[in-house]
């Protein structure tokens, strides 16, 4: 890292050591130019990334929010809690281990859609029209013409099974 004194490229360090509970690296570093001795201190960040909304405001991200939403789409479809809960954990996961500071609500949609497109198309349907808010009626339309493609291939490949059978 670059000198805090002379801003040269090029510091040695010196020592490491942990802090805390090993939560947190310190290192000493010495500027190779002017000699400067300093400290940097790193540790892992965890946090969840902050929501950046449409109107440009930030807000901590909210758990029950999102499950509110999926739950909302997901109304009297076949789907278990476990199922929902287990896509919010890997939400999660990836928001925690995006490393970013902030994401936007726009990201996060598109994350949800992805799942629920591979869990429940009618979910998908409902949850992307409230989302996109389908301003764009091409955008609805090619979802809705993608849906039929899928339901019809799923609809053949059950047909085929019914054939076997007989
Ligand atoms: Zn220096």
């Amino acid at each position: 890292m670059y000198c805090p004194f002379c801003n040269e490229a090029d510091t040695k360090v010196i020592d490491s050591r942990l802090i805390g509970e090993g939560q947190q690296v310190r290192r000493r570093r010495e500027c190779l130019r002017c000699n400067e001795r300093f400290s940097s201190f790193e540790s892992a960040e965890l946090g969840l990334p902050r929501v950046i909304k449409r109107d440009n405001t930030r807000s901590t991200f909210d758990q029950g929010k999102l499950r509110a939403g999926m739950l909302k789409a997901l109304e009297k479809r076949p789907i278990s809690s476990e199922q929902v809960e287990a896509i919010i954990l890997r939400l999660v996961k990836k928001l925690r281990s995006s490393g970013e500071r902030e994401i936007s609500s726009r990201q996060l949609g598109e994350w949800v859609m992805e799942e629920l497109c591979d869990l429940d198309p009618v979910a998908y349907v409902r949850f992307a029209s409230v989302y996109r808010s389908f301003q764009d009626i091409q955008a609805f339309n090619q979802t809705i013409e993608q849906l039929k493609k899928d339901l019809s291939a799923n609809k053949k490949q059950s047909n085929d099974v019914e054939i076997e059978k007989q």
